[in-house]
């Protein structure tokens, strides 16, 4: 540690973002680009305890050596702070932009004060990297001669192809998008994550010897048995792309649509320039509601607000979290509290005023003569336990709502992978629909298939997905050779902080 009194000196300060009323007129990235002397003070916060909870248990899910950074970073050893920091992560400028830093939930400094800013930490170590041209293409030096095919190209697949590549197998990326990324290209914003971002790492890896071909729809344009017997081994990472869909009288009416239709449409026209015509989905001067809440419904509210909608609510089933954990919800659990993200402070800096309502359920979609959306009917819910602790919702009589609006944005989360490519295959599926495989394992019930990321554990996170590919890739080079030197998540080869 090179300031043991780093904690009580300086205080948490986040690198902002830039100013809601500027970032609304664009899709360039929100966050503004941090000096380097306060990137070492926000280091020198951390604190060496004695067990870093930030880094194992409710922490990072990839076990990222985080004390070790904060560190490396205080002492101005930014060289080093990247090889530590590649070492349990492929790709961190994905996770220090979008991870929600359960790192920071769990760190020991935050019993007491608020957390270290890991996250921002995380994400300039490897933005200077690129920078300074540290980060280059690496090919392996020797082939095994083996030959993987990946299906999808999310940050499961992407993570799994660079960790087998980099043990010499032969990796073939198939994706049915027109670009790379999954939900890092089509899903996630531009303002939160660059496109640029994402194609440098392909870029990366493509010079590294690893195949992309996209535009092929597993399951359509390739039959799976067909890739299982040109291949040693499959990896499914197709993740968890079935929307939850809100079916209430008035569904079929123009003008409600899933979120990932509404994020992709935008990503392809907005930021690709692709012409869609009539497929682009435009929420400009509209009343628009996005419902359900989470990273999705923050993103059509941002992307909304870019487009120029003239209104925006965002409607939530549940009650608005505490300021502050609940007794239930301890340290070094995930805070369970309410927060502002970027699109409910553009909201509250176009409109005045935060555009989540909560504990509103939908009745019924409103619509005009001509088959358009005109509103929608909604009424409001409290929540109580019932005697065994479980909560119940029930309807507050006389509390029915129409809402206007042109728009409405569904964003109610995912219910599992889609089931064609399973199907083909005869693969098992667990009580949620999800691949059938063991977290540790991977391996589904057909010999040399393997699924990891969001169609084997369910909606979840960036990190969790960069957690499942490293794990994937180390059972499929166990698999074909029998032992592996690809280290499981949350070990770094042998290497210590010795070591640096
Ligand atoms: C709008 C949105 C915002 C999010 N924001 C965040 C965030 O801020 N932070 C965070 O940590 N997480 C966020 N998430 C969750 C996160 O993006 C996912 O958990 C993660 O991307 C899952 O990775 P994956 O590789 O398993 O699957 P995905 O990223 O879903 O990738 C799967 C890929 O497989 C392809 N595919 C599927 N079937 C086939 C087939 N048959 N043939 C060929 N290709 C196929 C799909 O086209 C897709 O590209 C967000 C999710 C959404 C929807
Ligand atoms: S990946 Fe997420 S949890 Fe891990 S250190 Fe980075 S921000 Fe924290």
């Amino acid at each position: 540690m090179g300031k043991p009194t780093g904690f009580k000196e300086f205080d948490r300060e986040k690198v902002a973002w830039r100013l809601p009323v500027i970032r609304i007129n664009d899709y360039d990235e929100i966050y503004t680009e941090p000096k380097t002397e306060h990137l070492q003070r926000q280091g020198a916060r951390c604190m060496d305890c004695g067990v870093p909870f930030c880094q194992s248990a409710t922490g990072c899910p990839i076990d990222n050596l985080i004390p070790e950074w904060n560190d490396l970073v205080y002492n101005n050893r930014w060289k080093e702070a990247i090889e530590r920091l590649h070492k349990t992560n492929n790709f961190p400028e994905f996770t220090g932009r979008v991870c929600p830093a359960p790192c920071e939930g769990s760190c020991v400094l935050g019993i007491t004060n608020p957390p270290v800013t890991i996250k921002n930490i995380e994400n300039a170590i490897v933005d200077r990297a690129w920078e300074e041209g540290w980060i280059v293409a690496e090919p392996p030096e020797q082939r095994t001669g083996k030959k993987v095919a990946v299906i999808g190209s999310g940050p499961a697949g992407l993570t799994a192809a660079d960790q087998l590549n980099k043990a010499g197998h032969l990796v073939t990326v198939y994706e049915r998008a027109d670009r790379i990324g999954g939900l890092l290209q089509y899903g996630i914003p531009n303002m939160k994550l660059s496109k640029k971002a994402v194609q440098r790492r392909v870029d990366k890896m493509t010079e590294e010897g690893v195949t992309f071909k996209t535009g092929v729809n597993v399951g359509v344009d390739v039959s799976p048995k067909e890739l299982q017997s040109e291949f040693d081994a499959v990896l499914l990472a197709c993740g968890a792309t079935k929307p939850r869909d809100l079916p209430i009288p008035g569904r079929e009416a123009k003008g409600v649509h899933f979120a990932m239709d509404f994020l992709t449409s935008n990503t392809k026209q907005r930021v690709h320039s692709d012409n869609l015509g009539a497929e682009f989905i435009s929420a400009e001067g509209k009343d628009v509601i996005v419902i359900g809440g989470g990273d999705t419904g923050t993103d059509c509210i941002g992307t909304s607000l870019r487009h120029g909608c003239r209104s925006m609510v965002n409607f939530e089933l549940l009650p608005q979290p505490p300021a502050e954990r609940a007794d239930d919800n301890p340290w070094p659990e995930w805070p369970r509290i309410f927060r502002v993200d970027y699109g409910h402070e553009e909201a509250e800096a176009k409109f005045g005023k935060d555009p989540r309502e909560y504990q509103i359920l939908s009745k019924e979609y409103l619509v005009d003569d001509e088959g358009k959306l005109k509103g929608i009917k909604t009424v409001n819910v409290e929540w109580t336990k019932n005697d065994e602790g479980g909560w119940q919702m029930a309807e507050v009589e006389g509390s029915e709502k129409e809402w206007p609006a042109q728009l409405i944005l569904l964003a109610m989360g995912f219910l599992g992978p889609e089931q064609t490519v399973a199907e083909s295959l005869g693969l098992e599926t667990d009580a949620r629909s999800n691949f059938q495989a063991e977290h540790g394992k991977y391996a589904t019930n057909i010999d040399g298939v393997f699924a990891a990321g969001d169609c084997r554990r369910g909606q979840s996170l960036v990190v969790w997905a960069i957690n499942e590919g490293r794990g994937a890739a180390r059972a499929i080079d166990i698999f074909l050779e029998g032992s592996s030197n690809l280290p499981a998540p949350g070990q770094t080869m042998g290497t210590s902080m010795a070591a640096v």
